[in-house]
């Protein structure tokens, strides 16, 4: 296993002072880097039947649409409100101060299907709590999620319990 914490760029104090934003361009720029943390995104999750990937604006796209054109299988974007065109569903999550809500199409998901969740990264694990609970309402089965990040040093995995959760990258402390 290649050691692909050496690509991520912490950019401290963004967007606000007190963030150590997890910079993935710096990963993504790098094609055998990209490609290795792809196919160990998938790895895990190989053998488990998965029908469809979903991912989460924005980060989600590049890794999932990835993901998703190497297994062969189609790509479900989760959304930031407002952007998708046709019908629609929405879950709300909370942030530090405030809510905030994610859509998908209705017609995204058919029911039973297999659903691999992705995101870049698990931090309070609102924003993936959100998606996994959008699959469900419309009948879909989230059989894991996956983020090449984790922040383990704030408890975002006890929102996601129960779930089989693969991730490359843990960051223990701050
Ligand atoms: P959360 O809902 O708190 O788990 O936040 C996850 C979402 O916020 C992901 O889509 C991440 O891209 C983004 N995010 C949260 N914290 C960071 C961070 N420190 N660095 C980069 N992205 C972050």
């Amino acid at each position: 296993m290649k050691d692909l914490e050496k690509f991520i760029r912490n950019v401290q104090d963004f967007p606000k002072k007190g963030i150590g934003f997890k910079d993935i361009t710096t990963l993504l720029k790098e094609g055998p880097a990209f490609r290795e943390a792809v196919h160990q995104m998938i790895e895990p999750f190989k053998n488990d039947g998965i029908q469809k990937i979903a991912g989460i604006e924005s980060r989600g796209f590049i890794l999932g649409g990835a993901m998703a054109y190497e297994m062969g299988i189609g790509f479900i974007p989760f959304r930031k409100p407002g952007k998708l065109p046709a019908a629609k569903i929405a879950e709300s999550y909370a942030l530090e101060y405030g809510t905030d809500s994610i859509e998908m199409h209705v017609d995204s998901v058919q029911k039973g299907e297999r659903v691999l969740v992705v995101d870049d990264l698990l931090a309070t694990g609102g924003t993936a709590a959100a998606a996994c609970k959008l699959v469900e309402k419309l009948g879909g089965v989230v059989a894991g999620v996956s983020f090449l990040i984790e922040l383990s040093f704030i408890p975002g995995r006890e929102k996601l319990k129960g779930r089989k959760i693969s991730v490359l990258i843990d960051y223990k402390s701050e």
